[in-house]
């Protein structure tokens, strides 16, 4: 991807607003007013706005390594301020979390990366997602890391006091297929919604 190819990418893209031209001045005049807030990984081949289809306007977005969320105690002023900002002045009534397959910052867990780097410390705040007897077994752990950051979610005052009008998605998008896997909080199972008989 060259700087050329950014440039002719935003050519195609200036040809696009102007046919949306009603959408992106009233976003203008409007003000946003998001009520998903998606909590994703920084991987650039998981794209929210992509997988979704959504328009401008549509997903507030956290994305970083590994779509984690700190817990309020850790005091990670970046993910406190966009979880506070998405949940007491926009009000959204979506939170989804979004992991996905192959996912590198996981990987590098599982495989017991150590050191004092940036990332290194990043990762613990999903480490207990992987498992004492198996801390080799990334898809489990992906899937766990998912349902331990809405409990970070939880440690939050502005989440628990607005927690009946939240309702907190947990997502797994598998990069090789496109599809969407959905936890089920009533049966405790993820659900390949793209696949019929799996509804
Ligand atoms: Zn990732």
């Amino acid at each position: 991807m060259s700087l050329l190819k950014l440039l002719e990418g935003h050519k195609r893209f200036k040809i696009e607003f102007d046919e949306k031209q009603k959408l992106y001045q009233s976003l203008v005049e409007n003000g946003q007013c998001p009520k998903i807030l998606w909590i994703g990984c920084s991987d650039s081949r998981v794209i929210p706005e992509k997988i979704v289809d959504a328009e401008p306007g549509e997903l507030f977005v956290i994305r970083n390594i590994a779509n984690i969320i700190p817990p309020a105690k850790a005091n990670d002023l970046c993910s406190s301020a966009v979880l506070e900002y998405a949940v007491v002045h926009l009000e959204v009534e979506h939170i989804v979390i979004c992991g996905h397959t192959g996912c590198g910052g996981i990987t590098e867990l599982c495989m017991g990366v150590s050191g004092n780097s940036s990332i290194c410390k990043w990762l613990r705040f999903a480490k207990d997602a992987t498992s004492s007897s198996d801390p080799g077994d990334i898809e489990n752990t992906i899937k766990r890391n998912i349902l331990l950051q809405e409990e970070h979610l939880k440690t939050f005052d502005f989440i628990i006091e607005r927690e009946k009008e939240i309702t907190i998605h947990k997502w797994l998008y598998d990069m090789k297929s496109g599809d969407i896997t959905i936890f089920d909080n009533v049966t405790k199972r993820w659900i390949d919604v793209d696949k019929d008989e799996s509804r």
